[in-house]
């Protein structure tokens, strides 16, 4: 029987953010599952909407014999330690080596990982796998949309395939559909060409959302280019929140014709550059985004989505400014929901004091990023959980969320909800599963920058993206980069 690996290993690094990925946030769970090993990796991820878990259902139905080695994601942050990397990065090969021999390997990663002491940590990942199992053995990954390809990367696997949707509702759908080509490439052994191309200007991170233009089109349109002697091509946006030399889009294609291949990637990488004046969205001060979201509801009703996209801790932000919790305070909305806070202190003297106390808080503000503050209020405790939910939106279908002690608190007229740890409110259960129903409100602000949009879009009469204190900075053009390549062009925002 035919015998594959497969593991994984997820970290989209912010080097503009202050808090560093280490060995104890790969462990633990959150959103996703903590570090697996063995077939307790393959029980923890099969049912989750996660691109192993296509990868697995594509072995199954080849009758493959699954290999399992590891599967490990953090939060995106800052750095992953030297600490972190070199860990778990040993315990995947003492995995692969016990494992072998082996006929291929499936890996699921980021491809945004920046190390303390490596830029590119799925490429030294990938270089050291190489290490061991030889030239030769396949090496087939699906990456995130907005991995920043290296030619490291491209160099060490021997297919790399992409997400194309943001809010990535096809992850599954990817590990599935590059499992496949591997399933079919062992069946029919050919020579694989590669094709590669960076793209030279940065596509901020909420333009690459791909229910509005030019993604939308762009990604409707890749599969033209897909062909029997080019089965796989892929475009990553890139993740603009990394100061490394290999920062920004890029296109890859595999075949079994060069020409044909080179064309391809000629033709996406084009097609991309035609559309770069197209990358913009707008995003309110957040002043302004309150005051515009009170007059839609006192002229029209329904409810506004208010995104908090540079705390959005999908991007790397901490989860815990309180620059839109104190804008809705402020300007007095009534009938309004916002989550979720990380703020631990907080949800602890939530749980000690029990529902219906009376509490004096400061909320927010802890985790060290300069120039941010507490909010100072009263509150209220509405509702208690334990942080333990099954999601039920697009993007984390199937997750068991270990969010740690949650709080439902009202402040003023507006419920707020605080959990212990920095988590992206893209599913509407981290709201429900404390007895509130979004589509109720008026208002509801969630710390994401896209990924809300799946499962919050029909409820929203309108969605306003706000920026606020935070380090997931939504314009490049007010970035310092030092180490990006030199002709790379930095898209402004505005
Ligand atoms: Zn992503």
């Amino acid at each position: 029987m035919t015998r594959i690996a497969i593991g994984g290993w997820q970290h989209e690094t912010n080097t503009f953010a202050t808090i560093r990925a280490d060995y104890p946030a790969f462990a633990s769970a959150d959103e996703w599952p903590g570090l697996q090993t063995g077939a307790q990796m393959i029980d923890s991820v099969r049912d989750v909407h996660l691109p192993i878990a296509g990868a697995i259902q594509a072995l199954e139905e080849n009758g493959c014999d699954i290999v399992p080695l590891l599967w490990c994601a953090a939060t995106p942050c800052s750095y992953v330690t030297e600490q972190a990397f070199e860990q778990i990065s040993a315990e995947f090969l003492d995995q692969l080596e016990s494992a072998l021999p082996v006929d291929a390997i499936y890996l699921d990663l980021h491809g945004a990982m920046v190390c303390e002491h490596h830029e590119d940590g799925e490429g030294e990942l990938l270089a050291r796998i190489r290490g061991i199992v030889g030239d030769s053995l396949p090496i087939f990954a699906s990456l995130d949309l907005h991995a920043n390809v290296t030619a490291k990367m491209v160099e060490h696997a021997t297919v790399l395939d992409i997400y194309r949707t943001y809010p990535h509702v096809d992850m599954a759908e990817t590990g599935y559909r590059v499992t496949r080509f591997l399933c079919q490439h062992l069946e029919q052994p050919r020579q694989i060409c590669k094709g590669f191309r960076q793209v030279d200007f940065l596509i901020p991170l909420n333009t690459g959302c791909t229910l509005i233009e030019p993604c939308k089109t762009l990604y409707r349109e890749l599969p033209d280019l897909l062909t029997d002697q080019v089965p796989s091509v892929s475009f990553a946006c890139g993740f603009h929140l990394s100061d490394i030399h290999d920062v920004g889009p890029s296109v890859v294609a595999y075949g079994y014709d060069q020409a044909d291949v080179d064309n391809a990637v000629s033709t996406l990488a084009g097609n991309i550059s035609a559309r770069q004046p197209d990358f913009h969205e707008k995003i309110w001060p957040v002043d302004q985004g309150i005051a515009e979201a009170k007059s839609i509801i006192s002229k029209s009703g329904g409810t506004v989505v208010i995104a908090d996209t540079q705390d959005n801790p999908g991007g790397g932000g901490a989860g815990d400014t309180i620059g839109v919790l104190r804008a809705m305070v402020e300007q007095g909305l009534e009938n309004a929901l916002i989550g979720v806070i990380n703020d631990e202190v907080v949800a602890d003297m939530a749980h000690q004091a029990g529902i219906g106390a009376a509490l004096e808080l400061e909320i927010g503000g802890r985790a060290g990023i300069a120039g941010q503050d507490t909010f100072s209020c009263r509150a209220t405790v509405v509702n208690l959980s334990d942080g333990r939910f099954t999601a039920t939106g697009p993007m984390y279908r199937g997750a068991h969320m270990e969010i740690s002690a949650t709080a439902l608190l009202k402040i003023e007229e507006i419920l707020v909800v605080v959990c212990g740890k920095a988590v992206q409110t893209a599913d509407q259960e981290f709201f429900r599963h404390l007895g509130i129903e979004p589509g109720d409100m008026d208002y509801v602000a969630v710390k994401s920058s896209v990924h809300f949009r799946n499962d919050f879009e029909q409820l929203a009469s309108k969605i306003l993206v706000v920026s606020a204190p935070g380090e997931v900075y939504a314009d490049p053009a007010a970035l310092e980069y030092h180490k990006i390549r030199p002709d790379i062009e930095i898209t402004a925002m505005a």
